[in-house]
C-alpha cells in the first residue's frame, strides 16, 4: 500500500478519535446542567410546600384567636345575664351566646381541617427533602465523574493531537488538502474499494479505476464521492477460496462472460498440446499469455492486440477451449515471471477437473467456449 494512503488511514482514525473525545468532553457539562435543572425544580417545589405550611400555621392561629374571642364574649354575656330585668333581654343574651358557640364550632372545624393539611404537608416536605438530598448527592457524583472523565479525555486528546500532527507532516500536502476537504463534507476522507465498489458511496467503480486501486501505485479517488480509495487484501474474496468452496459444494461457479480477465484450457494447442491461456481486456486493447498446462511455464511473450480478446484472438477460442475460473491482478501475474506459481496452478487445475466433470454429462459433452459464452449471457 502507498505510504500516503497508509498515513491517511491512520490520520482518519486519529481524526475520528479526536472528534469522539471532543464530543464527549462537550456533552459532560450538559449532563450536569440537566441534573441541576432537576434539582432546581425540587427546590422550588419544597419552597412552595413550606410557604403553604406557614400559611396553615397562620390560619390556625387566626382561628384559635377567633375562638378565644367568642369565648370572651360568652363569659361577658353570662355576667350580663345575671343583671337582666326582662325576659326579652334574657332571650337576646341567650341568642348571642348561641351565636358565639356556633362560631366557636365553625372555627374548631376549620382548625381540624388545617391539622389534616399540616399532616399531609409534613409528609410532602419530608419526601421533597429526601429527594433533594438524593439529587444533591447525584450531582456531586456526576460532577466528580465529569471532572475525572474530562481529565482523562483531555489527556487522550493531547496524545491523539500529537499523533495527528505527526501524521499530517508525513503526508503530501495535496492529498492532505483533498482528504480534509472531503472529510469536512462527508465525515470521512477515505473509502475502501471492495468487490468493484466504493464502500463510501456504494457506487460501482470503473474496472480501470478499481485495478489502479488494487495495484496501489498511485493515489486514486472515487469519481462519484471524491473519497481517496484504498484496497484491503484481507477483505478480498479469494478466487482460490471461491473455487475451493464451490468444489466442496460440488458446484462450480460459472465464469463471468464479461469479466475483464478470462482463463481458458486448450487440449490441442498446436505442437504445445495442452495449454492454459489467459486474456485480459484493458480498455480498447487486450493481451494474451499462454502457459504449458502441467508445469505452468510461460510459452512465448505477452501478446497485445487492438480490441477486446474475443475479437482480437478468434483463432485461440476454438470449440475445444474450456473457460475456467480465475482472477489475478495484472501486476501479480507480472510478478509470476515465466511460471504460474503452484497455488494458482492448483486453482486452475481443480477448476478444470470440475469443468470436465460437468461436461461429462452426456447432453453437453465437451461444451464449447462459444456455448459457455452464450449460456452465460
Ligand atoms: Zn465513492
Amino acid at each position: 500500500m502507498l505510504s500516503d494512503i497508509e498515513k491517511l488511514l491512520e490520520l482518519q482514525v486519529a481524526d475520528r478519535e479526536i472528534r469522539k473525545l471532543q464530543e464527549e468532553v462537550a456533552a459532560l457539562p450538559k449532563r450536569v446542567v440537566a441534573i441541576e435543572e432537576k434539582l432546581a425544580g425540587t427546590k422550588a417545589h419544597l419552597e412552595k410546600i413550606r410557604v403553604a405550611a406557614k400559611a396553615d400555621e397562620a390560619n390556625r392561629k387566626k382561628f384559635e384567636i377567633a375562638i378565644q374571642d367568642q369565648q370572651g364574649k360568652i363569659s361577658k354575656y353570662r355576667d350580663q345575664s345575671l343583671d337582666v330585668k326582662t325576659n326579652e333581654q334574657y332571650k337576646a343574651l341567650l341568642q348571642e351566646i348561641q351565636f358565639a358557640e356556633q362560631e366557636i364550632r365553625i372555627n374548631e372545624d376549620r382548625i381540624l381541617e388545617v391539622m389534616v393539611n399540616v399532616e399531609v404537608r409534613e409528609k410532602d416536605v419530608k419526601a421533597a427533602e429526601a429527594k433533594l438530598k438524593a439529587e444533591q448527592a447525584e450531582i456531586e457524583k456526576e460532577k466528580e465523574e465529569a471532572r475525572k472523565v474530562t481529565a482523562e479525555d483531555q489527556k487522550k486528546l493531547a496524545e491523539w493531537n500529537a499523533k495527528r500532527d505527526g501524521l499530517r507532516r508525513e503526508i503530501s500536502e495535496d492529498w492532505l488538502r483533498h482528504y480534509e476537504r472531503v472529510m469536512k463534507f462527508r465525515g470521512s476522507g477515505l473509502a475502501e474499494a471492495r468487490e468493484q465498489k466504493c464502500m463510501g458511496c456504494q457506487v460501482m467503480l470503473r474496472p480501470q479505476t478499481y485495478n489502479e486501486v488494487r495495484i496501489g501505485e498511485k493515489v486514486v479517488v472515487c469519481e462519484s464521492c471524491q473519497r481517496i480509495l484504498y484496497f484491503d487484501p484481507a477483505n478480498e474474496v479469494k478466487v482460490e477460496q471461491q473455487v475451493a468452496e464451490a468444489v466442496h459444494a460440488r458446484r462450480r461457479p460459472r465464469p463471468k462472460a464479461d469479466a475483464a480477465q478470462a482463463w481458458f484450457y486448450r487440449p490441442d494447442y498446436g505442437q504445445e498440446g495442452e495449454v492454459l491461456l489467459v486474456f485480459t481486456n484493458d480498455g480498447s486493447t487486450s493481451t494474451r499469455r499462454a502457459y504449458e498446462m502441467h508445469t505452468g511455464r510461460q510459452i512465448g511473450d505477452v501478446l497485445g492486440r487492438e480490441g477486446t480478446y474475443r475479437l482480437a484472438f478468434p483463432e485461440d477460442l476454438t470449440d475445444s477451449a474450456i473457460r475456467l475460473n480465475g482472477q489475478w491482478a495484472e501486476k501479480e501475474m507480472d510478478e509470476w515471471g515465466t511460471e504460474i506459481p503452484s497455488n494458482a496452478l492448483d486453482v486452475l487445475h481443480n477448476d478444470l477437473r470440475a469443468a470436465q466433470r460437468e461436461h461429462h454429462a452426456p447432453a453437453h459433452k465437451q461444451r464449447s467456449a462459444a456455448a459457455e459464452h452464450t449460456a452465460a449471457r
